[in-house]
């Protein structure tokens, strides 16, 4: 098949962390990886800072350092913007950098970009675009709905957020019903639910299913998925069709309580553009799920086998659909991102780190496995693509950061507001309402950077010109000088000025005017700045005390987190974990079995994609070609 000579294709599994890629290669768990790791260069990788997601895979695509491409948060704040502002990450048009996929498109290729960071709104007529933004995680654009649960009432206290189902009981049958309606912040309508339990004709208990429009029911046995359906919906006065699969999560022994986990629901008609694209690859592959299981897991609405099987349904539908892309719908390079990793170490990783308050081991097995299983399921993801290296395909597996035990997070607004560098009250919601005239500095919005509310500069700045750098270098003593009392430790490893951040590849007037890096297991300000009537400074990362607000809330989430990445130092080893990412590629232009001695840096991945391959250097790129890993012609 000559005509996939020279095509590309890049696998970004997010947070795939090198010290487990490594054990797992080992272990012979990730064979797919091993046999292209022979078939080609393999580096570690460093991310740079903040080693967050939106701000590494900028990097990646565009061979820039975040001072160039202007990634250089979860949230932007833009010159004149007020300090607990922030413009999101993963909007295209707050990147500043070309990517790869423009280039490519400049010079006449064809590119897709699958759950790609930085790829919509759509900037080129040439990209194929399949959601999302960047970390699914709760809300997304492209969705009818997020996942939910219908439970009775027995079960449902112990279930977050689950929707309560109308009983409709009679004739001895528990039944119930339940409008599956759209995402709450849209006008819209949804199709009924109705539900009874019994046992099918084989003796096994479950749950009978039916959809308003449909006319057969479906059966459910406990701890089982049903088929998937796709139902009429009206979202904003538009007719639109949704995609969703339920599983029984739970079903008591005498049938009358019940859960019912319900996936998220997707519009072929919606996560794609141009639709057409979106409509064959649902036609070929079935419904696509932005969604990987993180939502129900945290809620307690599944356990870690629905997480892992709703992780490993998207991973191995986006590797079906990249290479459905080369093959049949002439794309000369595809992108794809998927995040479940990320996802289920954060949830997880403190039950198999025997560093963390977390870990008990008694009950360590169960998460070792479930842990080994997602290294397993994206080995299975490069396992879809592996066939395309004989046909002349380059494969590029590339991770954006590792993860470490998140040990102890730092509130670093609540230790600047505590020296009277911040005023504020909490609102009736608890989230802080700060008093900008009385507030010098303040640091965010998510992490790594202090701003000073300068005067002539910021929107109610009260700083003078010349007292901003007394207060500069009062803060980085302040911050250097921060003991955790009961650990004895200083848990910020590094702060600078702006201008000395330049080393870390942070310039330009989206940069804080103090830069901080955290120690080993400490976070800083990690999702996002909280500011806690109780004034806490540190709190530790243990069982009992878990948030459960989610992001963009405005509200403590720390303690959501049983691992962390991109506080601190890009080779930081703690526990199991290390914040080094891992890239693997092969391919007509690469070396085979070859490792580079020292570690590379993210920004090398483009300017190298570009060297061994046909795709364009996009303009900004500004890492090193990895000349060692190129086959010379
Ligand atoms: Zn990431």
């Amino acid at each position: 098949m000559a005509e996939q000579q020279d095509k590309v294709i890049v696998i970004g599994l997010d947070a795939a962390v090198a010290s487990l890629v490594e054990e797992y290669i080992k272990s012979g768990d990730m064979p797919n990886l091993a046999e292209m790791r022979r078939r080609g260069g393999y580096a570690l990788l460093h991310s740079v800072f903040p080693g967050v997601t939106p701000v590494n895979w900028a990097s990646v695509s565009t061979g820039a350092y975040p001072g160039t491409h202007g990634i250089t948060d979860f949230l932007i704040v833009e010159p004149g913007a007020a300090l607990d502002s922030g413009v999101n990450a993963f909007l295209s048009g707050t990147r500043q950098a070309e990517t790869l996929w423009e280039a490519a498109n400049k010079a006449g290729l064809k590119t897709a970009t699958l759950n790609f960071p930085g790829a919509w709104p759509a900037t080129t007529e040439d990209n194929y675009f399949i959601a999302g933004l960047g970390s699914p995680a709760t809300r997304s654009p492209f969705e009818i709905r997020p996942s939910a649960c219908f439970a009775t009432l027995g079960l449902i206290d112990g279930l977050r957020d689950a929707t309560p189902v109308e009983r409709v009981d009679g004739d001895g049958v528990v039944s119930a019903k339940v409008h599956i309606l759209p995402d709450k912040d849209v006008q819209g309508s949804g199709p009924e639910l109705k539900m009874y339990t019994a046992q099918n004709p084989d003796g096994e208990a479950g749950i009978f299913i039916q959809l308003s429009g449909g006319d057969d029911w479906a059966f459910i046995a406990v701890n089982h998925w049903s088929q998937w359906f796709t139902v009429d919906f009206t979202v904003e006065g538009q007719k639109l069709p949704g995609t969703m699969r339920f599983k029984l999560a739970q079903l008591s022994e005498d049938m009358t309580e019940f859960a019912l986990y319900c996936s998220q629901v997707m519009s072929p008609a919606t996560y794609a553009e141009p639709v057409e694209i979106g409509q064959a690859l649902f036609d070929e592959l079935g419904p696509f799920l932005e969604n990987c299981g993180a939502r129900g897991y945290d809620r307690n609405w599944v356990g870690l086998d629905t997480y892992l099987e709703e992780g490993e349904y998207k991973g191995i539908w986006l590797a079906k659909a990249a290479r459905l892309l080369v093959e049949q719908h002439d794309r000369d390079a595809v992108f794809l991102k998927w995040h479940f990793l990320d996802h289920i170490q954060h949830s997880i990783w403190g039950h198999f780190d025997p560093i963390s308050a977390f870990y008990n081991a008694d009950e360590a097995e169960e998460y070792e496995e479930a842990m080994r299983r997602s290294y397993q399921i994206a080995d299975g993801l490069i396992g879809e693509l592996l066939p395309l290296l004989d046909e002349g395909v380059t494969l590029v597996v590339v991770s954006d950061h590792g993860h470490t035990p998140h040990l102890r997070a730092m509130s670093i607004n609540n230790l600047l507001a505590e020296h009277g560098l911040i005023t504020w009250q909490p609102n009736d919601d608890g989230v802080a309402d700060i008093d900008w005239s009385q507030t010098k500095v303040f640091g965010g919005p998510a992490l790594g950077h202090i701003r000073v509310n300068l005067k002539g500069r910021d929107p109610e700045g009260i700083v003078p010109t010349e007292e901003y750098e007394e207060l500069r270098q009062s803060i980085i003593q302040l911050l250097l000088s921060y003991q955790d009392e009961e650990t004895g430790q200083n848990p910020v490893a590094a702060a600078i000025t702006k201008e000395n951040a330049v080393s870390l590849g942070m310039w330009g007037d989206r940069v804080g005017d103090v830069v901080y890096l955290m120690a080993a297991g400490y976070t800083g300000d990690f999702n996002w700045s909280p500011l806690t009537p109780d004034g806490e400074i540190i709190a530790e990362i243990e069982p009992g005390r878990v948030s459960d607000a989610d992001y963009g809330e405005g509200k403590f989430i720390a303690t959501k987190f049983q691992s962390a990445h991109g506080c601190g130092f890009p080779n930081v080893v703690l526990g199991r974990g290390t914040e080094e990412a891992v890239l693997c590629m092969a391919g007509t232009g690469i070396k085979p079995d070859t490792q580079l001695g020292r570690h590379a840096v993210m920004v090398d991945v483009a300017p190298t994609i570009a060297a061994s391959t046909r795709l364009p250097l996009p303009a900004q790129s500004e890492g090193r070609v990895l000349h060692q890993l190129l086959r010379k012609s």
